[in-house]
């Protein structure tokens, strides 16, 4: 599954080439998470602004080129196997390509065989339907105004465990399992340990940790990913550095006790349970 790293590394991608594109054409393939909401024709000869990225949407906005047009934009997510490719000579779409958006500067298209992906019309980002689908996000990682006091108030009001609220996204977006569970990893904390047991210090420690881990995926996926619409590249390559993530059995790096794998929330959780205290 495409993760923050992927689609930020996507974004990095697509952003400087095309920023001031004008739309030729768009294209609709087989029908993806949520519809479009609007005619493809609605985005021609709009030129597109700066990508932005909210958790793991992209937001591609689309300025209008006359009064008879309205300004709006792309509010686009990835899904389960989604990746987004800019080619410059695109051929003819094969089965699992279901958006193609033709632009002066090269064709985006979106690739998404489970097509749990979405490409959704709205007039800005902080109108209907973006807002609606972006309300429930938790701070960015990296946004200064998410302090570790900040993190820590948050955590204070919840009961659930922390490797199920940091999966849930609302204290801070883009802890997916892998970038989850090393984080715990690195700051020592337990996964099953209440979000509202932990103290200022460690709170801290847990986002200093998940900053960590993202910039490390981040530059893996920046320096591996020669064409970024290798979407699992980011993990793939950051994956080969996990200190417990997938290494159930194997000796922890610090301690030399087996990593322990636990199903928590439905998902795996991979942890040391000498390193990492309740
Ligand atoms: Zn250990």
């Amino acid at each position: 599954m495409p993760e923050l790293p992927e689609v930020e590394v996507t974004r990095r991608g697509i952003d400087a080439p095309l920023r001031g594109a004008h739309v030729l054409s768009a294209r609709l393939g087989k029908p993806l998470r949520w519809p479009l909401g609007v005619t493809v024709d609605t985005m021609v000869g709009a030129t597109v602004g700066p990508v932005l990225r909210r958790g793991k949407y992209l937001w591609l906005p689309l300025a209008a080129r006359g009064a008879e047009q309205r300004d709006g934009g792309l509010l686009m997510h990835l899904g389960m196997s989604g990746s987004l490719a800019l080619l410059a000579r695109a051929p003819a779409p094969g089965a699992h390509d279901h958006f193609d958006l033709v632009t002066s500067r090269g064709t985006l298209r979106l690739n998404d065989p489970r097509r749990f992906g979405a490409v959704v019309w709205s007039p800005a980002i902080d109108a209907l339907p973006a807002a609606a689908l972006l309300q429930r996000l938790g701070p960015e990682p990296f946004d200064a105004a998410l302090t570790s006091e900040r993190f820590h108030a948050a955590l204070h009001q919840r009961r659930t465990p922390i490797k199920a609220a940091l999966l849930g996204g609302e204290l801070v977006v883009g802890a997916g399992n892998i970038y989850a569970c090393e984080a715990l990893f690195q700051a020592g904390i337990h996964p099953g340990l209440r979000c509202n047991r932990i103290s200022r210090p460690r709170a801290a420690r847990l986002l200093a940790a998940l900053r960590d881990t993202l910039s490390r995926a981040l530059d893996a996926g920046g320096s591996t990913l020669r064409d970024f619409t290798d979407v699992h590249g980011a993990s793939g390559a950051f994956q080969s550095e996990a200190a417990v993530y997938g290494r159930a059995g194997l000796a922890c790096q610090r301690c030399s006790a087996p990593v322990r794998r636990a199903v928590q929330a439905q998902r795996s959780t991979y942890f040391c349970a000498v390193c990492q205290k309740r």
